[in-house]
C-alpha cells in the first residue's frame, strides 16, 4: 500500500466523500454523478399543496379579527363556526391545488380517526399561523393521534399490538437521536463504561456518538452477514443475552445495505427480550415505509423499544426537519427509572423540580422533552407548530391513500433506478426478498466474481485496496459513491443511493463500474499470460 492509499484509509466516510467529490469534479466539462447522497430527488406534492391551501384558509381566519386596523394586524382563529366557514371556503376554491385533499383530510379525521373536525381545523389553523408556543410541548393534541395512526399503519401493520404509545415530535430523526442519547445518560439508564450493542453496518453517527467523551459507552458489534442477505445470524443476536448489555441500537431497514430484519430474526429478538425484560431497544426505522408489510421491532417488543421515525426520506422532506419518537405507555424505561437507587432519584428530583411537583411521576418521554431544552426552558420546548401541520398532512396523505399508490410509485421509482444500474454492469446482486432498495451496495468483489469468475475476484481483492476502486471511479468517470466499508461493512463496496439521481444517471454509473471491472480483468488476464 502506498502512502496515498494509507492516508485515505484514515479518513472518515464523510471526509472521504469530500475527497471523492474533489476528484470527480476535477475534469472540466464532465458532469459529476454523486450517488453518495441519501437526500431524495423526489418529493410528495399533494400534502404540500394541502399545507399551502390550509395556510390561505388560516389567513382568512386571522383577518376576521382586527379587520378595522389597516396596519396588517390580525388575530387568532375562532372555534365557533369554523367548520362552516371551511365548507364555504372549500366551495369557493373547488378545483384549486390542495383543496380536494384538504376536504378529504378533514372528513378522514372526523370519520376514520373519530376526532372533532372543528377542533382539528381550529388547531391546524392556529398551528399553521405559528401564533402560539407548541402546547402541549411534546406534541399538539390534534397532531399526536394522527401521527400515531400513521406510525401504526407503517410500523406495526397487521402485527398484533396492544396498548397505546406516546409521541414526541422532533426536528428530524437526527434530533431524536441526540435527545435520546442525552436523556438516557441524564437518567443513568446509560452511564460511561456501560455496554451497548450496535447493529452493524450502521449510519456512522450511531457509532460515533456512543464513543464521544460525553458517553464513553463500550460497544459490542452485532454484525449482519452479507452472505446471509445481510441478516443478523442467530449467533450474533444471541450476544444480547449477555445481561451486561444494556441496550441494542439499530437501523431497520439498514443503512447502507437497505435490508430489513426478517421475520425469524425479529422473533429471536422478541424471545431474548422475554428472557431479558430490562433490555432497551432503540430502532431507527426511517426506511421502513419503502418496504411492503414492514414490521418494526416496536411492534414485536413494544414495551422495550424506543422507535425513531423520520419523514425526511419517504416524503422528500429533509429540509422540513420532521421526526418522531414513539414510546409505549407501559415501558421498560419508566420501570428502570422507578428502580433507580434512592440517591440517584433524589438527584433527578432536583433536576426536574422546576417543571413538576411530582418529578418521580415524570415519564421517560416527557423527560426527553424537558431535557431537549435543558429542563429550565421546558415551556418553550416542542417542534414548531407549522412543522407539526406539515407532519400531520404527510401522515394523513399516507393514511388516506388506501390503494397505496404513493408507496407503489416510490418503489417503482427506486427499483427502476436499481435495474438500470445493474443492467449496465451486466450482473447484479443476488435477489433478496428483504431488500428495500433505497440504497444498494455496489460490491465490486461480488460483481467481479459474477462477471469473470472466482479466481479473478480473489486476485482483485488481494491486489487492489477497496477504497482505491472508489477513487478510480471518481477520477476516471466522475462517479461518487460513499464507501460501504465506512459504515462498518466488511466488503469492498460503494453505497449507491437510489434516491438522489435520475434513471439515466444510474445507467451511467453502471457503465462506469463495468468499465472499471473490465480494466482490471484485462490486467489480470495479462498477468496470467505473462
Ligand atoms: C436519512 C436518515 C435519517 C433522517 O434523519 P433526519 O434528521 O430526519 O433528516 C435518520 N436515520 C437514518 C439511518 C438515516 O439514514
Amino acid at each position: 500500500m502506498d502512502t496515498q492509499t494509507d492516508k485515505l484509509a484514515q479518513l472518515s466516510p464523510f471526509e472521504l466523500k469530500d475527497e471523492l467529490i474533489k476528484l470527480a469534479s476535477s475534469v472540466e466539462n464532465r458532469l459529476m454523478l454523486n450517488a453518495g447522497r441519501g437526500n431524495p430527488n423526489f418529493l410528495a406534492t399533494i400534502p404540500r399543496h394541502g399545507f399551502w391551501r390550509l395556510g390561505l384558509f388560516a389567513m382568512r381566519e386571522a383577518e376576521r379579527s382586527f379587520a378595522y386596523l389597516p396596519e396588517g394586524v390580525g388575530g387568532f382563529p375562532r372555534l365557533a363556526g369554523i367548520e362552516d366557514r371551511f365548507e364555504i371556503y372549500a366551495r369557493e376554491h373547488a378545483g384549486t391545488p390542495g383543496m380536494e385533499f384538504l376536504v378529504g383530510a378533514v372528513s378522514y379525521v372526523r370519520d376514520q380517526i373519530g376526532m372533532d373536525a372543528a377542533i382539528f381545523l381550529y388547531d391546524m389553523c392556529e398551528a399553521v399561523l405559528g401564533c402560539n408556543y407548541p402546547v402541549p410541548d411534546r406534541m399538539l393534541r390534534s397532531a399526536e393521534p394522527i401521527v400515531a395512526h400513521y406510525l401504526r399503519q407503517e410500523m406495526v401493520g397487521a402485527h398484533p399490538f396492544t396498548g397505546t404509545f406516546d409521541i414526541f415530535a422532533t426536528e428530524g430523526g437526527t434530533a431524536a437521536m441526540t435527545y435520546i442519547f442525552n436523556t438516557l445518560r441524564e437518567n443513568r439508564l446509560l452511564s460511561p463504561g456501560d455496554k451497548i450493542a450496535i447493529g452493524m453496518p450502521i449510519f456512522t453517527p450511531y457509532i460515533e456518538i456512543p464513543a464521544l467523551n460525553d458517553y464513553r459507552l463500550d460497544i459490542v458489534n452485532i454484525e449482519a452477514d452479507p452472505s446471509q442477505g445481510w441478516q443478523y445470524p442467530a449467533s450474533e443476536i444471541d450476544k444480547l443475552k449477555d445481561p451486561a448489555i444494556k441496550a441494542f441500537f439499530l437501523v431497520n431497514p439498514s443503512n447502507p445495505p437497505s435490508v430489513r430484519i426478517d421475520h425469524a430474526t425479529l422473533e429471536r429478538i422478541a424471545d431474548i427480550v422475554k428472557q431479558r425484560p430490562d433490555l432497551i431497544l432503540l430502532t431507527d426505522d426511517v426506511y421502513g415505509t419503502f418496504a411492503d408489510d414492514f414490521v418494526s421491532l416496536f411492534a414485536v417488543a413494544p414495551q422495550n423499544t424506543i422507535l425513531v421515525y423520520s419523514f425526511s426520506k419517504y416524503f422528500g422532506a429533509t429540509g422540513w426537519r420532521l421526526g418522531a419518537i414513539a414510546v409505549h405507555q407501559d415501558n421498560v424505561l419508566d420501570r428502570a427509572i422507578a428502580a433507580l437507587p434512592d440517591d440517584v432519584k433524589a438527584e433527578l428530583d432536583e433536576r426536574y423540580a422546576s417543571i413538576t411537583t411530582t418529578p418521580r411521576d415524570l415519564k421517560f418521554i416527557d423527560r426527553l422533552v424537558a431535557d431537549s431544552r435543558t429542563v429550565a426552558l421546558n415551556h418553550t420546548a416542542g417542534l414548531s407548530t407549522p412543522q407539526q401541520v406539515q407532519m400531520v398532512l404527510f401522515a394523513l396523505f399516507a393514511l388516506m391513500d388506501t390503494p397505496n399508490s404513493y408507496k407503489a410509485a416510490m418503489k417503482r421509482l427506486i427499483r427502476a433506478r436499481e435495474h438500470a444500474l445493474y443492467r449496465e454492469i451486466g450482473v447484479g446482486p443476488t435477489p433478496n426478498p428483504d431488500d428495500v432498495g433505497y440504497y444498494t451496495l455496489l460490491d465490486l468483489a461480488d460483481l467481479s466474481e459474477k462477471a469473470f469468475g472466482k479466481p479473478f475476484a480473489e486476485w482483485l481483492l488481494a491486489n487492489v485496496e477497496p477504497r482505491s476502486l472508489l477513487f478510480e471511479l471518481a477520477s476516471e468517470s466522475g462517479v461518487v459513491l460513499l464507501p460501504g466499508g465506512g459504515f462498518g461493512a466488511l466488503t469492498p463496496a460503494g453505497r449507491v443511493s437510489l434516491a438522489n439521481l435520475n434513471e439515466a444517471d444510474y445507467a451511467k454509473i453502471g457503465r462506469a463500474a463495468r468499465a472499471l471491472i473490465e480494466k482490471y480483468w484485462v490486467r489480470f488476464s495479462d498477468q496470467k499470460q505473462g
